[in-house]
Protein backbone atom coordinates (compact mmCIF):
# COMPACT_ATOMS: atom_id res chain seq x y z
CA UNK A 1 0.00 0.00 0.00
CA UNK A 2 1.15 3.57 -1.04
CA UNK A 3 3.27 5.22 1.90
CA UNK A 4 1.98 9.00 1.86
CA UNK A 5 3.65 9.75 5.58
CA UNK A 6 5.53 11.93 2.79
CA UNK A 7 3.41 14.27 2.69
CA UNK A 8 4.73 17.55 1.88
CA UNK A 9 1.94 19.37 3.07
CA UNK A 10 0.77 20.81 7.30
CA UNK A 11 -2.13 18.88 6.34
CA UNK A 12 -3.67 16.11 8.70
CA UNK A 13 -4.96 13.35 6.08
CA UNK A 14 -6.26 10.00 7.05
CA UNK A 15 -7.53 7.28 5.74
CA UNK A 16 -9.19 4.22 5.96
CA UNK A 17 -12.56 2.71 5.55
CA UNK A 18 -15.16 4.79 7.99
CA UNK A 19 -13.17 7.20 8.61
CA UNK A 20 -15.69 9.53 7.94
CA UNK A 21 -17.66 8.11 11.68
CA UNK A 22 -14.51 10.03 13.03
CA UNK A 23 -15.15 13.39 12.29
CA UNK A 24 -16.88 14.61 15.81
CA UNK A 25 -13.51 13.67 16.85
CA UNK A 26 -11.60 15.54 14.08
CA UNK A 27 -14.06 18.70 15.14
CA UNK A 28 -12.65 18.31 18.91
CA UNK A 29 -8.95 18.56 17.54
CA UNK A 30 -9.72 21.57 15.47
CA UNK A 31 -11.95 22.88 18.54
CA UNK A 32 -15.03 23.63 16.18
CA UNK A 33 -18.58 23.07 17.08
CA UNK A 34 -20.88 23.83 14.38
CA UNK A 35 -19.82 22.60 10.84
CA UNK A 36 -22.25 23.66 7.52
CA UNK A 37 -21.15 20.42 5.50
CA UNK A 38 -21.11 21.01 1.72
CA UNK A 39 -22.19 18.94 -1.03
CA UNK A 40 -23.64 19.09 -4.70
CA UNK A 41 -27.56 18.75 -5.14
CA UNK A 42 -26.37 14.92 -6.63
CA UNK A 43 -24.87 13.66 -3.12
CA UNK A 44 -27.36 15.61 -0.83
CA UNK A 45 -27.91 12.05 0.67
CA UNK A 46 -24.47 11.18 1.42
CA UNK A 47 -24.37 15.26 3.36
CA UNK A 48 -27.09 14.42 5.42
CA UNK A 49 -26.27 10.66 6.42
CA UNK A 50 -23.08 12.54 7.30
CA UNK A 51 -25.14 15.47 9.32
CA UNK A 52 -26.63 12.90 11.14
CA UNK A 53 -23.71 11.38 12.84
CA UNK A 54 -22.89 15.07 14.03
CA UNK A 55 -24.38 15.25 17.30
CA UNK A 56 -25.53 18.80 17.75
CA UNK A 57 -21.97 19.87 16.54
CA UNK A 58 -24.03 20.72 13.18
CA UNK A 59 -24.50 23.88 12.24
CA UNK A 60 -26.67 23.58 8.55
CA UNK A 61 -26.08 21.86 5.40
CA UNK A 62 -25.89 23.38 2.00
CA UNK A 63 -26.11 21.32 -1.06
CA UNK A 64 -25.57 23.96 -4.14
CA UNK A 65 -22.10 22.96 -4.80
CA UNK A 66 -21.71 23.46 -8.60
CA UNK A 67 -18.96 23.15 -11.43
CA UNK A 68 -16.48 25.62 -11.56
CA UNK A 69 -17.14 27.09 -8.18
CA UNK A 70 -18.85 30.33 -9.27
CA UNK A 71 -19.20 33.40 -7.49
CA UNK A 72 -22.73 33.82 -6.95
CA UNK A 73 -23.03 30.06 -5.54
CA UNK A 74 -20.48 31.31 -2.74
CA UNK A 75 -21.73 34.34 -2.02
CA UNK A 76 -25.40 32.58 -1.48
CA UNK A 77 -23.64 30.03 1.01
CA UNK A 78 -21.46 32.57 2.73
CA UNK A 79 -24.76 34.44 3.82
CA UNK A 80 -25.94 30.88 4.87
CA UNK A 81 -22.92 30.71 6.95
CA UNK A 82 -22.55 33.40 8.37
CA UNK A 83 -26.75 32.85 9.28
CA UNK A 84 -26.44 29.55 11.30
CA UNK A 85 -23.28 30.67 12.48
CA UNK A 86 -20.95 28.03 11.06
CA UNK A 87 -17.30 27.94 12.45
CA UNK A 88 -15.97 25.41 9.85
CA UNK A 89 -16.82 23.78 6.59
CA UNK A 90 -16.71 20.04 5.81
CA UNK A 91 -16.97 19.64 2.16
CA UNK A 92 -18.21 16.23 1.19
CA UNK A 93 -17.74 15.79 -3.04
CA UNK A 94 -15.43 15.97 -5.27
CA UNK A 95 -13.40 19.16 -6.99
CA UNK A 96 -16.61 21.00 -7.24
CA UNK A 97 -17.60 20.44 -3.70
CA UNK A 98 -13.79 21.28 -2.29
CA UNK A 99 -13.84 24.18 -4.69
CA UNK A 100 -17.12 25.62 -2.49
CA UNK A 101 -15.26 25.37 1.09
CA UNK A 102 -11.90 26.94 -0.31
CA UNK A 103 -13.66 30.08 -1.74
CA UNK A 104 -15.50 29.96 1.48
CA UNK A 105 -12.29 29.64 3.73
CA UNK A 106 -11.00 31.95 1.22
CA UNK A 107 -13.74 34.55 2.47
CA UNK A 108 -14.16 33.64 5.87
CA UNK A 109 -10.70 31.91 7.26
CA UNK A 110 -12.31 28.82 8.88
CA UNK A 111 -11.07 25.81 8.68
CA UNK A 112 -12.36 23.12 6.38
CA UNK A 113 -12.27 19.42 6.68
CA UNK A 114 -12.86 17.85 2.90
CA UNK A 115 -14.20 14.25 2.42
CA UNK A 116 -13.21 13.64 -0.99
CA UNK A 117 -15.39 11.67 -3.01
CA UNK A 118 -13.69 11.28 -6.41
CA UNK A 119 -9.99 11.31 -7.35
CA UNK A 120 -9.95 14.98 -8.50
CA UNK A 121 -7.23 15.89 -5.86
CA UNK A 122 -8.22 19.28 -5.17
CA UNK A 123 -8.34 18.82 -1.11
CA UNK A 124 -4.50 18.62 -1.55
CA UNK A 125 -3.54 21.88 -3.01
CA UNK A 126 -3.90 25.86 -2.44
CA UNK A 127 -5.15 26.67 -5.63
CA UNK A 128 -8.75 27.63 -6.43
CA UNK A 129 -10.27 28.23 -9.12
CA UNK A 130 -13.81 30.35 -8.96
CA UNK A 131 -16.00 31.70 -12.01
CA UNK A 132 -17.64 34.97 -12.34
CA UNK A 133 -19.29 36.15 -15.61
CA UNK A 134 -18.31 33.29 -17.33
CA UNK A 135 -14.54 33.96 -16.80
CA UNK A 136 -12.42 31.66 -14.67
CA UNK A 137 -9.60 32.97 -12.52
CA UNK A 138 -7.23 30.56 -10.44
CA UNK A 139 -5.48 31.81 -7.19
CA UNK A 140 -3.14 30.37 -4.79
CA UNK A 141 -3.56 31.32 -1.16
CA UNK A 142 -2.17 29.10 1.93
CA UNK A 143 -6.18 30.06 3.16
CA UNK A 144 -7.45 27.64 0.56
CA UNK A 145 -5.46 24.69 1.39
CA UNK A 146 -8.22 22.41 4.28
CA UNK A 147 -6.97 21.53 7.23
CA UNK A 148 -8.11 18.07 7.17
CA UNK A 149 -8.50 15.10 4.82
CA UNK A 150 -10.66 12.47 5.03
CA UNK A 151 -10.76 9.57 2.72
CA UNK A 152 -12.96 7.24 3.40
CA UNK A 153 -13.20 4.65 0.50
CA UNK A 154 -16.58 3.32 1.48
CA UNK A 155 -17.74 7.09 -0.44
CA UNK A 156 -16.13 6.30 -3.01
CA UNK A 157 -17.78 3.26 -4.44
CA UNK A 158 -20.69 4.72 -5.73
CA UNK A 159 -18.49 6.57 -8.50
CA UNK A 160 -19.99 5.21 -11.73
CA UNK A 161 -17.18 3.18 -13.47
CA UNK A 162 -16.70 5.51 -16.23
CA UNK A 163 -16.08 8.77 -13.39
CA UNK A 164 -13.59 6.49 -11.77
CA UNK A 165 -11.76 5.87 -14.98
CA UNK A 166 -11.59 9.62 -16.15
CA UNK A 167 -10.96 10.91 -12.65
CA UNK A 168 -8.43 8.67 -11.90
CA UNK A 169 -6.43 9.65 -15.56
CA UNK A 170 -7.18 13.33 -14.20
CA UNK A 171 -5.33 12.54 -11.16
CA UNK A 172 -2.53 10.75 -13.33
CA UNK A 173 -1.86 13.59 -15.24
CA UNK A 174 -1.21 15.91 -12.54
CA UNK A 175 1.83 13.33 -11.46
CA UNK A 176 2.77 12.88 -15.03
CA UNK A 177 3.54 16.52 -15.58
CA UNK A 178 4.94 16.79 -12.23
CA UNK A 179 7.54 14.28 -13.73
CA UNK A 180 9.13 17.07 -15.40
CA UNK A 181 8.12 20.61 -13.89
CA UNK A 182 10.54 23.00 -13.73
CA UNK A 183 10.85 23.26 -9.91
CA UNK A 184 10.52 19.19 -9.26
CA UNK A 185 12.53 18.26 -5.86
CA UNK A 186 12.91 14.25 -5.08
CA UNK A 187 10.16 14.30 -3.09
CA UNK A 188 7.88 15.25 -5.26
CA UNK A 189 9.21 13.26 -8.02
CA UNK A 190 8.55 10.20 -5.40
CA UNK A 191 5.14 11.02 -5.01
CA UNK A 192 4.48 10.95 -8.42
CA UNK A 193 5.75 7.86 -9.18
CA UNK A 194 3.63 6.43 -5.77
CA UNK A 195 0.87 8.31 -7.25
CA UNK A 196 0.87 6.73 -10.82
CA UNK A 197 1.55 3.45 -9.87
CA UNK A 198 -1.32 2.82 -7.06
CA UNK A 199 -3.58 4.25 -9.98
CA UNK A 200 -1.75 1.76 -12.64
CA UNK A 201 -2.47 -1.33 -10.13
CA UNK A 202 -5.62 -0.52 -8.38
CA UNK A 203 -7.83 1.19 -11.10
CA UNK A 204 -8.28 -2.16 -13.21
CA UNK A 205 -9.35 -3.97 -9.54
CA UNK A 206 -11.97 -1.37 -9.31
CA UNK A 207 -13.74 -1.80 -12.33
CA UNK A 208 -13.44 -5.18 -11.79
CA UNK A 209 -14.75 -4.95 -8.47
CA UNK A 210 -16.16 -1.56 -7.60
CA UNK A 211 -17.09 -2.52 -3.72
CA UNK A 212 -13.48 -3.40 -3.57
CA UNK A 213 -12.87 -1.28 -0.42
CA UNK A 214 -8.69 -2.28 -0.30
CA UNK A 215 -8.14 -0.99 -3.82
CA UNK A 216 -10.66 1.91 -3.39
CA UNK A 217 -8.33 2.79 -0.91
CA UNK A 218 -5.28 2.84 -2.92
CA UNK A 219 -6.69 4.80 -5.54
CA UNK A 220 -7.31 7.41 -2.77
CA UNK A 221 -3.56 6.97 -1.52
CA UNK A 222 -2.92 7.62 -5.40
CA UNK A 223 -5.39 10.42 -5.83
CA UNK A 224 -3.54 12.35 -2.12
CA UNK A 225 -0.15 11.75 -3.93
CA UNK A 226 -1.37 12.96 -7.14
CA UNK A 227 -3.21 15.94 -5.90
CA UNK A 228 -0.10 17.16 -3.69
CA UNK A 229 2.30 17.60 -6.55
CA UNK A 230 -0.45 19.40 -8.09
CA UNK A 231 -0.22 21.73 -4.97
CA UNK A 232 3.16 21.29 -4.94
CA UNK A 233 4.60 21.94 -8.55
CA UNK A 234 4.22 23.92 -11.46
CA UNK A 235 2.36 22.16 -14.50
CA UNK A 236 2.33 22.57 -17.97
CA UNK A 237 1.13 21.92 -21.41
CA UNK A 238 -1.18 18.95 -20.35
CA UNK A 239 -2.85 21.35 -17.84
CA UNK A 240 -2.77 24.46 -19.84
CA UNK A 241 -4.35 22.56 -22.78
CA UNK A 242 -7.40 21.18 -20.57
CA UNK A 243 -8.23 24.75 -19.06
CA UNK A 244 -8.10 26.21 -22.72
CA UNK A 245 -10.74 23.11 -23.88
CA UNK A 246 -12.73 23.31 -20.80
CA UNK A 247 -12.52 27.23 -20.12
CA UNK A 248 -13.24 28.36 -23.69
CA UNK A 249 -14.95 25.20 -24.74
CA UNK A 250 -16.80 24.42 -22.09
CA UNK A 251 -15.83 21.04 -22.14
CA UNK A 252 -15.99 18.55 -18.83
CA UNK A 253 -13.36 18.13 -16.35
CA UNK A 254 -11.87 14.91 -15.74
CA UNK A 255 -13.13 13.69 -19.75
CA UNK A 256 -10.62 16.04 -21.07
CA UNK A 257 -7.78 15.34 -18.64
CA UNK A 258 -8.36 11.67 -19.48
CA UNK A 259 -8.29 12.18 -23.24
CA UNK A 260 -5.69 14.87 -23.89
CA UNK A 261 -2.55 13.26 -21.15
CA UNK A 262 -1.63 10.41 -23.47
CA UNK A 263 -1.10 13.19 -26.08
CA UNK A 264 0.24 15.56 -23.81
CA UNK A 265 3.07 13.10 -22.78
CA UNK A 266 3.99 11.99 -25.73
CA UNK A 267 4.31 15.79 -27.06
CA UNK A 268 6.72 15.81 -24.11
CA UNK A 269 8.65 12.63 -23.90
CA UNK A 270 10.45 13.57 -27.44
CA UNK A 271 12.68 16.18 -25.20
CA UNK A 272 12.23 14.53 -21.81
CA UNK A 273 12.26 10.72 -22.13
CA UNK A 274 14.72 10.12 -18.83
CA UNK A 275 12.01 12.12 -17.18
CA UNK A 276 8.68 10.30 -18.24
CA UNK A 277 10.31 6.70 -18.27
CA UNK A 278 8.54 5.88 -15.28
CA UNK A 279 5.32 6.00 -17.17
CA UNK A 280 6.39 3.38 -19.82
CA UNK A 281 8.34 1.30 -16.85
CA UNK A 282 4.89 1.00 -15.05
CA UNK A 283 2.85 0.27 -17.98
CA UNK A 284 5.40 -1.92 -19.62
CA UNK A 285 7.75 -0.91 -22.02
CA UNK A 286 6.01 1.20 -24.97
CA UNK A 287 6.94 4.95 -25.19
CA UNK A 288 4.73 6.91 -22.32
CA UNK A 289 2.01 8.43 -24.57
CA UNK A 290 1.42 5.48 -26.19
CA UNK A 291 1.55 3.52 -22.46
CA UNK A 292 -0.79 5.85 -21.33
CA UNK A 293 -3.57 5.58 -24.73
CA UNK A 294 -3.10 1.51 -24.42
CA UNK A 295 -3.82 2.06 -20.78
CA UNK A 296 -7.13 4.70 -21.06
CA UNK A 297 -8.62 2.25 -23.77
CA UNK A 298 -7.83 -0.97 -21.77
CA UNK A 299 -10.23 0.82 -19.34
CA UNK A 300 -13.06 2.09 -21.75
CA UNK A 301 -11.76 5.68 -21.17
CA UNK A 302 -13.54 8.46 -23.22
CA UNK A 303 -10.15 8.66 -26.33
CA UNK A 304 -11.62 11.65 -28.55
CA UNK A 305 -12.58 14.97 -28.41
CA UNK A 306 -15.15 14.96 -31.06
CA UNK A 307 -17.32 12.44 -28.60
CA UNK A 308 -17.31 15.46 -26.27
CA UNK A 309 -18.74 17.63 -28.31
CA UNK A 310 -15.95 19.79 -29.81
CA UNK A 311 -16.03 20.23 -33.65
CA UNK A 312 -12.95 20.00 -35.88
CA UNK A 313 -13.14 23.37 -36.70
CA UNK A 314 -12.74 24.86 -33.08
CA UNK A 315 -8.94 23.25 -32.90
CA UNK A 316 -7.61 26.30 -35.02
CA UNK A 317 -8.96 28.24 -32.23
CA UNK A 318 -8.05 26.04 -29.80
CA UNK A 319 -4.60 26.15 -30.72
CA UNK A 320 -4.26 29.69 -30.62
CA UNK A 321 -5.84 30.03 -27.43
CA UNK A 322 -2.95 27.30 -25.95
CA UNK A 323 -0.47 29.33 -27.37
CA UNK A 324 -1.90 32.91 -26.44
CA UNK A 325 -0.14 33.30 -23.18
CA UNK A 326 3.60 31.78 -22.77
CA UNK A 327 4.14 29.06 -20.28
CA UNK A 328 6.93 27.40 -19.60
CA UNK A 329 7.07 24.09 -21.05
CA UNK A 330 10.11 21.17 -21.37
CA UNK A 331 9.54 20.65 -25.18
CA UNK A 332 9.20 23.96 -27.24
CA UNK A 333 5.58 24.89 -27.87
CA UNK A 334 4.72 25.65 -31.63
CA UNK A 335 1.77 26.51 -33.47
CA UNK A 336 1.90 23.23 -35.83
CA UNK A 337 3.18 20.77 -32.79
CA UNK A 338 -0.26 21.70 -30.96
CA UNK A 339 -2.60 21.75 -34.10
CA UNK A 340 -1.35 18.26 -34.62
CA UNK A 341 -1.29 17.14 -31.10
CA UNK A 342 -5.35 18.42 -31.16
CA UNK A 343 -6.46 16.59 -33.80
CA UNK A 344 -5.21 13.14 -32.99
CA UNK A 345 -6.64 13.88 -29.19
CA UNK A 346 -9.97 14.78 -31.20
CA UNK A 347 -10.57 12.28 -33.65
CA UNK A 348 -9.18 9.44 -30.85
CA UNK A 349 -6.35 8.23 -32.73
CA UNK A 350 -2.86 6.93 -30.62
CA UNK A 351 -0.75 9.53 -30.48
CA UNK A 352 1.34 10.31 -33.00
CA UNK A 353 0.01 8.37 -35.57
P1 LIG B 1 -17.21 17.08 -9.49
O1 LIG B 1 -16.88 17.42 -8.09
O2 LIG B 1 -17.75 18.19 -10.34
O3 LIG B 1 -18.23 15.87 -9.50
C1 LIG B 1 -18.93 15.50 -10.70
C2 LIG B 1 -20.27 14.86 -10.33
O4 LIG B 1 -20.05 13.59 -9.72
C3 LIG B 1 -21.06 15.69 -9.32
O5 LIG B 1 -22.42 15.63 -9.65
C4 LIG B 1 -20.79 14.97 -8.01
O6 LIG B 1 -21.82 15.16 -7.06
C5 LIG B 1 -20.73 13.51 -8.48
N1 LIG B 1 -19.95 12.66 -7.60
C6 LIG B 1 -18.75 12.93 -7.03
N2 LIG B 1 -18.34 11.90 -6.30
C7 LIG B 1 -19.29 10.93 -6.39
C8 LIG B 1 -19.43 9.62 -5.85
N3 LIG B 1 -18.48 9.06 -5.09
N4 LIG B 1 -20.55 8.93 -6.12
C9 LIG B 1 -21.49 9.46 -6.95
N5 LIG B 1 -21.42 10.68 -7.50
C10 LIG B 1 -20.32 11.42 -7.22
O7 LIG B 1 -15.98 16.44 -10.28
P2 LIG B 1 -14.39 16.48 -10.03
O8 LIG B 1 -13.79 15.98 -11.28
O9 LIG B 1 -14.05 15.85 -8.75
O10 LIG B 1 -14.08 18.03 -9.86
C11 LIG B 1 -13.98 18.90 -10.97
C12 LIG B 1 -13.78 20.33 -10.47
O11 LIG B 1 -12.69 20.38 -9.54
C13 LIG B 1 -13.41 21.28 -11.61
O12 LIG B 1 -14.10 22.51 -11.41
C14 LIG B 1 -11.90 21.47 -11.45
O13 LIG B 1 -11.45 22.71 -11.97
C15 LIG B 1 -11.75 21.39 -9.95
N6 LIG B 1 -10.41 20.97 -9.52
C16 LIG B 1 -9.69 21.86 -8.80
C17 LIG B 1 -8.42 21.54 -8.36
C18 LIG B 1 -7.64 22.53 -7.53
O14 LIG B 1 -6.55 22.20 -7.07
N7 LIG B 1 -8.14 23.71 -7.33
C19 LIG B 1 -7.87 20.27 -8.66
C20 LIG B 1 -8.63 19.37 -9.40
C21 LIG B 1 -9.90 19.73 -9.82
Amino acid sequence: MLAVDQAISEQVVRFGAGIRHHILDVLEEIECQRALVLSTPQQSDAAMDLAAGLNGHIAGIYTRATMHTPVDVTEDALCHAREVNADCFVALGGGSTTGLGKALALRTDLPQIVIPTTYAGSEATPILGQTENGVKTTLTDAKVLPEVILYDPELVVTLPPAMTVTSGLNAMAHAAEALYAQDRTEATTGLSKEGLRAFVEALPKVLADPQDIRAREETQRGAYACGAVLGAVGMALHHKLCHTLGGSFDLPHAETHAIVLPHAVHFNAEAVPELLAPISDLLGGRTPGVALWDFAKSLNAPLALRDLGLTENDLDRATEIALSKPYWNPREITADGIRALLQNAWSGEAPGT
